[in-house]
């Protein structure tokens, strides 16, 4: 197409395309080598009850810090990872690593009897038929019972897939971990995934709570998947709260349990404990389970 328009647009065009390609390429390269070097870390970000406001658990998020460039964004190495069928190998890294985090915050005290790790898996991971059988091994070497793990995929995983990912996700659940859909709102609303599959909450997206108690519109979308989570039996997170207009504005609408920089973002394990220990150690009641 580029070349109906003129041999001048092809030059620029095939420019443009060769340095994205090679950039692709340069990252590929180096998150091959990414694993075994140690450049690659779990932060914690707590997702918290509103009402006591502190955290029920935390989401595992993957960290990559490039030893020339810094930091890159999941959101720019994950997809190239699934690419490369680098995602199994990072997925299984993160998923051990924040369990035996976690195992090792049960023992020390930093975390009470209900804190839950909540880890992402990309489709990918759920074509995986041993993946249920490795997570209940890892969970009883670091001592995290089910009920502590969560996984999060997104529900294009659910609305694309095939019969192992299901059989998958329904030996989690029966493993006894909670199966979460992560940024719901944003894939195909097609629903009826929700019925197909053994899911038992779902993430409310950050675009629909950005406007919450500023835009009715927002108010609303959320008013009708609290009310929808409700008759389903499923959990609701709200993620991406930055606000405590949008924190009274989730409260209004019966939404518990949210995720977002007014509690804080994603930090590393030693922060995380730093900063929640005291608070945890205050909810050690236990009064909120999961399940
Ligand atoms: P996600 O699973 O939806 O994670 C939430 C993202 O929102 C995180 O971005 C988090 O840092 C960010 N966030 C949290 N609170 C706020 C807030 O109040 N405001 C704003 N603006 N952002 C907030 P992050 O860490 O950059 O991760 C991006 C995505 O990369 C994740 O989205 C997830 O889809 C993927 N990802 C991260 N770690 C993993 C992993 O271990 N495995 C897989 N498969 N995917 C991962
Ligand atoms: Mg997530
Ligand atoms: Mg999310
Ligand atoms: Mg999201």
């Amino acid at each position: 197409r580029a070349k109906a328009e003129g041999p001048g647009s092809c030059t620029i065009f095939d420019a443009a395309m060769h340095a994205q390609v090679r950039e692709r390429i340069d990252l590929e390269v180096a998150l091959r080598k990414a694993l075994g070097e140690n450049q690659l870390s779990v932060a914690y970000q707590p997702i918290v009850d509103l009402m006591p406001g502190v955290p029920a658990g935390a989401e595992a998020l993957v960290r990559w810090t490039h030893p020339e460039r810094g930091p890159i964004s999941p959101a720019v190495f994950i997809p190239i990872a699934e690419d490369a069928g680098l995602i199994g190998a990072i997925g299984d890294w993160v998923r051990q690593e924040s369990l035996r985090q976690v195992g090792e915050w049960r023992t020390d005290g930093t975390v009470g009897d209900t804190f839950y790790v909540s880890v992402n898996v990309s489709g990918r991971q759920l074509l995986d038929p041993n993946l249920p059988l490795v997570l209940a091994a890892e969970m009883q070497t670091y001592g995290v019972p089910a009920r502590c793990v969560a996984v999060e995929m997104t529900e294009s995983v659910l609305v694309d897939s095939t019969g192992v990912a299901g059989r998958v996700l329904f030996e989690l659940r029966e493993l006894g971990c909670q199966v979460l859909i992560d940024d719901f709102g944003t894939g195909f609303s097609a629903l009826g995934y929700l019925r197909r599959f053994p899911v038992t909450g779902i993430k409310i997206d950050r675009s629909f709570v950005t406007g919450l108690g500023s835009s009715t519109e927002d108010d609303e979308i959320v008013r009708a998947i609290v009310s929808l989570c409700r008759a389903l039996g499923l959990s609701v997170i709200a993620e991406g709260v930055e606000t405590r207009v949008q924190r009274d504005a989730l409260a209004d609408v019966g939404v518990t349990r949210g995720q977002g920089w007014l509690w804080g973002p994603a930090v590393p394990p030693a922060e995380f404990a730093r900063h929640w220990h005291i608070k945890n150690a205050a909810a050690l009641a236990g009064h909120d389970r999961p399940d």
